[in-house]
């Protein structure tokens, strides 16, 4: 394909976290790589986010670590603190709070030297389709207007949220699967300097509060001693005020709100769901956002678009080898991803969905009486496994019937064996594009039985 000016072997439509990473994958292995995003430098990775990653990310999929001013804050843990805010679970763990647009640019620098071309201020319009594959896409310039077409063996939809190729695919194509308002999050934050000095900056803060953050939470994530990053978010489809409106009246009223200066204010949408049916179809990958690569309990995207970038990056070469772009010949990224995070992203999204059924009183509840404790949660979100003190729980279910509160043992055993069996259909999840379908009925009515069982109608 690396035949004409606008011919490539690999083109990547966004340069956020899912696209930058995978040029910087990509860089040096001797394809002809086109990077394009619509924005400029200085907006690089602009979308509004919390900018807090675990450090493991880097290690799972070989990507540099942030270092120098691409650190805003090093991070040694999270406090989860309950709704009456008397109770804290203190989970310890690696991570930043990143500058964005700093380690972003970094990535395109180095993808740059080693001759993946980027080009900025270039808006994807559509991609084109020929033969039943995407064989390119259409670009237009936004200083000039003009609008040129480029072609590629694989063209990656990596647009965030906008999706922007991936929802102009065919509708029967397996790729094209829209999202549910209430498998997002809308979400809000503010970079504010303080007018006090934070405590410990170096411990991130997640407060659950349903009347606050209704299906969501709210964050505190110091950026240094005199600033931070304070937002919320809040669950979709459900008629919930925005989170917005809450911050306003809400939060600005919260003692550690106080600033003297707002650095920046906006606000996006984050799915909260298990990763799409699949990530390719014929010459097409899409990753990050727009792939639904989000853990659905924290919301944290960044390295799941990393990991998946990875997932993509190897398929890619293995289909430059084979010359296979079909869905078969890129299928591998599916295999790597749902097989890898894909499966424990899953089996979050089922606990998800029970978390964002539970009342304040519940949660209270849980976290008091030692029911998840640190490592439990800790354990929970790293393997996708329930891990709870069902045994603390089972102790008190007398008391639990007293306080009218008899269903949340089953429940929890209910929920544990959900995510057990979701993960398993993951692990095995198929090997061939041939046999997706039947896959994802299986997968359907695993979660329509689950969603029964709780009583959830949405
Ligand atoms: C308020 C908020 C807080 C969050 N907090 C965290 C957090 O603390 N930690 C975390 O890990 N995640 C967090 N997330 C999620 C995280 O921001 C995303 O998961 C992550 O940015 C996804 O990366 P991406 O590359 O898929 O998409 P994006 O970051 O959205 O990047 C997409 C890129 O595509 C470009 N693009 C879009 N359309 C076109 C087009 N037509 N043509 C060309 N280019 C185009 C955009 O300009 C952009 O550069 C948060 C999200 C929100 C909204």
């Amino acid at each position: 394909m690396s035949g004409g000016a606008n011919s490539y072997d690999v083109i990547i439509v966004g340069l956020g976290p899912a696209g930058a990473s995978l040029a910087r994958l990509l860089a040096g292995s001797g394809l002809k790589i086109l990077g394009i995003d619509m924005v400029d430098w200085d907006h690089v990775w602009g979308k509004p986010c919390g900018n807090a990653i675990g450090r493991h990310h880097f290690s799972e999929t070989g990507l540099p670590e942030p270092r120098g001013d691409e650190v805003k804050q090093r991070v040694e843990g999270i406090d989860i603190i309950s709704p009456s805010e008397r109770h804290v679970l203190r989970v310890k763990g690696e991570g930043y709070i990143i500058d964005r647009t700093k380690l972003g640019q970094r990535y395109l620098r180095e993808a740059a030297q080693k001759g993946v071309e980027i080009e900025l201020g270039k808006q994807a319009v559509k991609p084109i389709i020929e033969g039943g594959a995407v064989r390119g896409v259409r670009v237009r310039d936004s200083r000039s207007g003009v609008v040129s077409e480029y072609k590629a063996n694989v063209v990656v939809d990596a647009t965030g949220n906008s999706g922007v190729l991936r929802r102009r695919t065919p509708r029967d194509w397996p790729v094209n699967e829209p999202l549910k308002p209430v498998d997002a999050n809308i979400a809000y934050r503010e970079i504010m300097v303080l007018d006090y000095e934070i405590e410990e900056p170096s411990f991130i803060r997640i407060y659950i509060n349903q009347k606050i953050a209704p299906g969501g939470y709210w964050w505190f994530f110091p950026e240094g001693r005199d600033r931070a990053n304070i937002g919320l978010g809040v669950q979709g489809g459900r008629g919930y005020p925005p989170p917005n409106k809450i911050f306003r009246e809400v939060l600005m009223k919260r003692p550690e709100v106080r600033p003297v200066k707002v650095l920046d204010a906006s606000g996006s949408l984050v799915p909260t769901r298990r990763p799409a049916n699949t990530l390719v179809w014929h010459g097409f990958i899409g990753i990050g956002d727009n792939a639904y690569t989000v853990n659905p309990v924290h919301g944290g995207g960044m390295g799941y678009a990393m990991y998946a970038a990875y997932s993509a990056a190897k398929a890619i070469l293995e289909a430059h080898e084979t010359g296979d772009f079909t869905a078969r010949g890129l299928w591998g990224a599916n295999i790597r991803y749902m097989r890898g995070l894909g499966a424990k992203q899953a089996s979050l999204d089922v606990f998800r969905i029970f978390l964002q059924n539970l009342t304040d009183e519940d949660i209270e509840f849980g976290i008091s009486h030692g029911i998840m404790k640190a490592e439990d949660a800790y354990e929970t979100s790293v393997s996708g496994e329930l891990r709870a003190n069902l045994g603390a729980l089972e102790k008190l279910t007398v008391i639990l019937k007293t306080l009218k509160r008899p269903s949340l043992l089953p429940k929890l055993v209910l929920v544990g064996r959900y995510m057990s069996k979701v993960k398993k259909l993951y692990l095995n999840y198929p090997e061939r594009p041939e046999d997706l379908q039947a896959w994802v009925t299986k997968l359907e009515s695993l979660y329509s039985e689950y969603k029964r069982a709780l009583g959830i109608d949405w």
